[in-house]
């Protein structure tokens, strides 16, 4: 099994050996928390500030864990150490987590000074995926593309119950970098291309995970990640250099972070790459000047994963670890995921014992770090709590997590009316990933790579499962012929194939996650091409559905297909999801978060410069490009039909801090009920720094009966229409601007 810990040991080279956490206010800090700070020792606060791996104090035995008690002795004892992250291989039951987390209690509380109370912290990215039993919902980029705020919040509320529940209350999600680099494995992590949709889905994903009050037995701590740029690498592969000016990085990939930190989030995580050629773990502009001081974060600033090591080993930067320890602390961090020894614990002491840190620096951090213990009620509530374990199993999960995979299953392609199948069709259900539930979970899912089948629930179904439970009459299965696993038997395919009526091909990319997920590019595997083109050959009408965290080039196979299906990395209600659009029980609704690239080398975003696109042809030379992506961002069909009117503005000019009211009614003048996103965009006609062809300002989602019509409001300040200019300052410029929704289009100047 492919062990991340493991993996990352060895890629650097080091020794491991015994062993990662969260609102804050350093000036609102009680009495009580600077009366500890001045009883502990240095070591006992940077015990505080180490967080490390749970392979530190427990060994895997037969699939189980088993905590080691005298390492267990050395990490919260005699190291002081406050909090602990992650699993060993996979996830564990209820009662297991209990019983790895409530002795770490009892130790800490029993046989430390000052008792301050220890912190647990996992990736629950897209539901609890490392806790057996609890639901697992679209990861990010699929919960984009139903561009539903509230359902969003409510997976993040579900996941905030079921996590506690566990025992473990500080979570490493939401994933708030801006998917730009289509390539980059971590795209699916991600809310997608666009910032405004990124901050908006961000914040209703924070809201369901902290609540009003995280102290609550219902919440956890967010921890917004990875800050900042670590979406762009100029390569396209995970933890590479990114090259981004910084009125890029302001325009595009702060904002999300901005709107997380007003909104109290209570953590943050940084990213382990680098740009411009500095380390942003090194980065006291960023982690400091901008984070701290000009959006006015409060809370915890967590590394990633042995990144300060990393300072040393990959960036080179610093010539020891204790110089980049030395870089880090005085960048910013506050606790340090090491994950696997003492290596930043010692170091940062010395540091502080050669006079090269203050120690009112550490001060600060652990501060920060128990007043987060604090908010998240771990003094008054340290063991588990029984109404968080009440709360762990409801069937509404399970039909939020469906409603939420069918809300983002997008139907790219429907020629002919293919869709939605009917009960008289015989449909072959085949492709590599018809019968693994891998491929609907990907990434963070029982495992950190998601592909290790015999790890998921036998409770659990995947597309070929559901057809067979659901539609038993006309579903026809060959699962051998072409599977993830077996060898292709083209000729008993083909022979099978013949006798339908539909051929449901369910293809894309086998499950990855981070640095393992590098591709050399978005190229779509050709072995899959080469089948759908045989099966093209029979006639039959191929439906493709497609799961995969990243858009791979779909060019070549797509003439071959009658209907396309992009169900991105859907969950455990994914495959009930998938049969449930397939057969028009769900009418879908799902829009792109990104614009579906052509070609490998053009990836391009919906928001690019007017320069991105050729815009005339001028003899005797031809422009060979124009911007033509296989599927534009927002883009989505749907089975009934939905007319717009034409847009009506409170005024034609909108006046320094009043609003424009922007009206439109949409009706569905269809067959059938369905659901339509409404999105609001807009032009900036001149701008002094090249304006966007078009920018996402607003959207909504209605549900609208056939025949039925419906009226939306959207509000428009000056602070929807602003850009970053040259000297770095949001701004908005008097002038001419265009609203766009759907194609109707409207002029409106300010002033
Ligand atoms: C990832 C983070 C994650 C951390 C802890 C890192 O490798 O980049 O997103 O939260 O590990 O598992």
């Amino acid at each position: 099994m492919y062990n991340k810990h493991l993996s990352w040991i060895l890629s650097l080279g080091i020794a491991a050996f015994g062993i990662s956490c969260t609102k804050h206010t350093e000036e609102a800090a009680s009495d009580d928390i600077e009366k500890i700070i001045a009883g502990m020792t240095l070591e006992e606060k940077v015990g505080q500030m180490t967080n490390l791996t749970l392979a530190t104090i427990a060994n895997e035995v037969d699939s189980t864990v088993v905590i080691d008690t005298a390492r267990l002795n050395n990490v919260i004892v005699k190291r002081h150490v406050g909090s602990i992250q992650n699993v060993l291989t996979h996830a564990y039951t209820l009662d297991e987590w209990h019983a790895i987390i409530e002795p770490i209690q009892k130790l800490t509380l029993e046989k430390t000074r000052h008792k301050i109370p220890f912190l647990y912290c996992i990736d629950a990215v897209h539901g609890t995926n490392y806790v057996y039993g609890a639901i697992l919902f679209p990861h990010n980029i699929g919960l984009a593309a139903t561009r539903n705020r509230a359902l969003v919040k409510e997976a993040g509320a579900i996941t905030a119950i079921q996590t506690r529940a566990a025992g473990i209350r500080y979570n490493f999600a939401p994933v708030l970098d801006v998917g730009r680099n289509q390539q980059w494995s971590r795209f699916g992590e991600t809310f997608g291309e666009d910032a405004y949709l990124v901050t908006e889905m961000g914040k209703a994903s924070i809201q369901g995970f902290e609540g009003d009050d995280v102290s609550k037995p219902q919440h956890v701590a967010a921890c917004m990640k990875h800050f900042i740029g670590y979406s762009v690498p100029q390569n396209g592969k995970d933890r590479a250099p990114a090259y981004i000016p910084e009125i890029v990085l302001r325009e595009y990939f702060l904002p999300s972070f901005r709107a997380a930190v007003k909104h109290g989030t209570h953590t943050l995580m940084v990213n382990s790459a680098e740009i411009n050629g500095t380390p942003v773990h090194a980065s006291k502009y960023l982690l400091t000047d901008v984070l701290r001081n000009e959006l006015g974060f409060k809370g915890v600033v967590i590394t990633d994963w042995l990144d300060i090591l990393k300072l040393k080993e990959r960036h080179q930067v610093a010539a020891t670890h204790k110089d980049a320890v030395f870089l880090a602390v005085n960048a910013g961090i506050d606790m340090c995921i090491v994950p696997f020894d003492f290596s930043f614990t010692d170091d940062l002491i010395a540091l502080v014992k050669e006079g090269r840190i203050p120690e009112e620096r550490i001060n600060e951090s652990v501060r920060r770090i128990i007043q987060l213990k604090k908010d998240l009620g771990l003094f008054e509530h340290p063991y588990l709590e029984p109404e968080a374990v009440a709360g762990f199993s409801r069937p509404a999960y399970s039909q939020t997590a469906l409603q939420l995979a069918r809300e983002s299953v997008t139907l790219l392609k429907n020629e002919k009316s293919v869709l939605p199948l009917n009960d008289k069709q015989r449909v072959l259900v085949t492709g590599p990933f018809a019968n693994t539930l891998s491929e609907l979970h990907g990434a963070w899912s029982y495992s950190w790579q998601g592909n290790v089948e015999h790890l998921y629930p036998d409770s659990l179904n995947t597309v070929a499962e559901v057809f067979r439970k659901d539609a038993p009459a006309n579903s026809i299965f060959n699962l051998q012929a072409w599977s993830k696993s077996t060898p292709l038997d083209k000729a008993a395919l083909l022979q099978t194939a013949r006798t339908t009526d539909v051929i449901v091909v369910c293809a894309g990319e086998a499950a990855y996650a981070e640095t393992p997920g590098n591709i050399p590019d978005l190229a779509f595997d050709s072995s899959q091409v080469e089948v759908i083109k045989e099966l093209a050959k029979t006639g039959k009408p191929i439906v493709l559905v497609l799961l995969e965290g990243r858009p791979r080039i779909i060019r070549e196979v797509e003439p071959y297909c009658s209907a396309i299906v992009m169900a991105y990395w859907p969950g455990s209600q994914g495959a009930q999801a998938i049969y449930d659009v397939l057969y028009g029980k769900y009418n879908p609704s799902g829009k792109l978060p990104f614009t579906y690239p052509r070609y490998s080398g053009t990836l391009i975003t919906y928001d690019h410069k007017l320069l991105d696109e050729a815009v005339e042809i001028v003899e005797p030379y031809q422009y060979y490009y124009e911007f033509k992506p296989q599927y534009p961002f927002g883009y989505g069909l749907s089975y009934t039909t939905f007319e717009y009117s034409p847009i009506r503005i409170s005024s034609d000019t909108l006046r320094g801090a009043d609003s424009l009211t922007v009206t439109v009614t949409i009706s569905n003048t269809g067959k059938v009920d369905g659901q339509e996103v409404v999105e609001l965009y807009t032009r900036d006609l001149v701008a002094s720094i090249t304006p966007s062809v078009k920018r996402l300002r607003a959207f909504d989602k209605i549900n609208l009966k056939a025949g039925e019509s419906k009226t939306i409001d959207f509000i428009l300040t000056k602070d929807d229409l602003a850009f970053t200019n040259e000297e770095l300052k949001s701004v908005t410029e008097p002038g001419a601007f265009e609203i766009l929704i759907a194609a109707n289009k409207i002029l409106f100047y300010y002033k």
